[in-house]
């Protein structure tokens, strides 16, 4: 597969910003190149292009080479410069499934690219037929997100797979709540489909949200594409250092996990026994999508009680539903007391 034929022409042509850093590979002692102030502060100097420290780290965290791995303003970074890169503006569209993320209906929307939306079954998988028959010469990107958002299941995997092979175009499989699955994901078998790309974050499960910090896996060929049009600094040197610190112990990440995990599972069972709750719906994620008789009414009484969860009964298949995250163990309590006196 020829994946640099599938980039827009105009960015096939693109001579990327050069940065003084670029340029001069090694080290000095004197930096006169880049108009900083040559007076010493953490921040006086700009930060790495492309992030060879931090990527280092996240390399051996998730067994992938450097070059195959991107790092944005958020996954949805990554997200927006996909679409730029492989969708034509006014022509191409992508295709998602419904109910799914925001974010790539709005990256798409923002560059004027086309959205073939397929809707999931009724249990949220793959329904590969409609899917397939969606797909017309126009659509050059296919997003999937597994674990689901907001849904909360993974997709079948057998399904994924037999999409990334026959679809001549990127798929991109969004994996932002994949540390709290039990399954591994597509990471490992990034190797054998060159059209694939893997999203992930630190948002989530490593509970770095604020430092906004996203990464995308794939073939080196799509993450050069990806580095030449990004901003040439887009991952700042605060983001860069703490998230070096942060990620310096995996095991507590772990830990956290293991917890929420446990209270998932508790919260689930507090759902399933309030009367007005009609279903729990499976999840393999930080959340879980309930169906609540009166849930809009439910969703405002809950914010009189100063507790925010997600309104998503007007989203397609998700009449009546609310998405809730797990919280610590106090905050689950409060959630399941106060729905109980509703
Ligand atoms: C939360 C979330 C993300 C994370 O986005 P960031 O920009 O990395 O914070 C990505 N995809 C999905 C499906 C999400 O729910």
């Amino acid at each position: 597969m020829d994946i640099l034929s599938l980039v827009r022409k105009n960015i096939q042509k693109l001579s990327p910003y050069s940065t003084a850093r670029d340029e001069f590979k090694g080290t000095a002692e004197v930096y006169l190149d880049a108009n900083e102030n040559p007076y010493p502060s953490p921040y006086n100097r700009y930060p790495d292009p492309l992030q060879k420290k931090l990527k280092t780290r996240i390399s051996e965290i998730k067994s992938i080479a450097p070059s195959k791995i991107f790092l944005g303003n958020g996954s949805d970074e990554a997200i927006d410069l996909i679409i730029r890169a492989f969708c034509e503006p006014g022509k191409d569209s992508i295709l998602i499934t419904e109910p799914t993320y925001g974010m790539y209906s709005v990256c798409a929307g923002v560059n004027d690219v086309k959205i073939k939306k397929v809707n999931l079954t009724v249990d949220f998988d793959l329904d590969l037929n409609a899917l397939q028959a969606n797909l017309d010469g126009s659509v050059k990107v296919i997003f999937l997100c597994s674990p689901n958002n907001p849904s909360g299941n993974l997709l079948s995997k057998e399904k994924i797979s037999t999409l990334i092979t026959s679809f001549k175009g990127i798929v991109v499989v969004d994996e932002a709540y994949i540390d709290f699955a039990n399954a591994e994901g597509f990471l490992p078998s990034l190797g054998k489909y060159p059209n694939l790309v893997v999203l992930q974050t630190f948002s989530k499960s490593w509970g770095l949200a604020g430092l906004r910090l996203g990464m995308a896996f794939a073939s080196e060929e799509i993450i050069s594409v990806l580095n030449k049009i990004k901003y040439p600094y887009n991952i700042n040197i605060l983001t860069q250092n703490t998230a070096l610190e942060e990620i310096s112990s995996v095991k507590e990440k772990d830990r956290q996990v293991k917890e929420i995990l446990e209270q998932r599972l508790l919260l689930i069972k507090q759902l399933q026994a309030i009367p007005t709750v009609l279903n729990v719906y499976p999840t393999d994620a930080n959340f879980v999508l309930v169906k609540i008789k009166y849930a809009k009414k439910v969703y405002n009484q809950l914010i009189d009680h100063s507790i925010i969860v997600r309104d998503r009964s007007t989203v397609v298949l998700c009449d009546d539903c609310l998405r809730i995250t797990v919280g610590t163990p106090e905050e689950n309590s409060k959630l399941i007391e106060t729905l109980k006196t509703l």
